[in-house]
């Protein structure tokens, strides 16, 4: 076992980098941190 890099929480559907987070501006609108693309609720409700 490694704790030298932890898992990234969940992988962007859209390019598949790691998303280490979800921005919302609006409660329709969730874009993916850091690519920035745009993620489904579903996707912005696991963080
Ligand atoms: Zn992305």
């Amino acid at each position: 076992m490694t704790d030298d890099e932890p898992e990234p929480p969940a992988y962007c559907p859209t390019c598949g980098r790691p998303m280490v987070g979800v921005t919302s501006t609006g409660p329709h609108d969730h874009y993916a941190q850091p690519c920035g693309c745009r993620v489904s609720q579903l996707e912005a409700n696991s963080f």
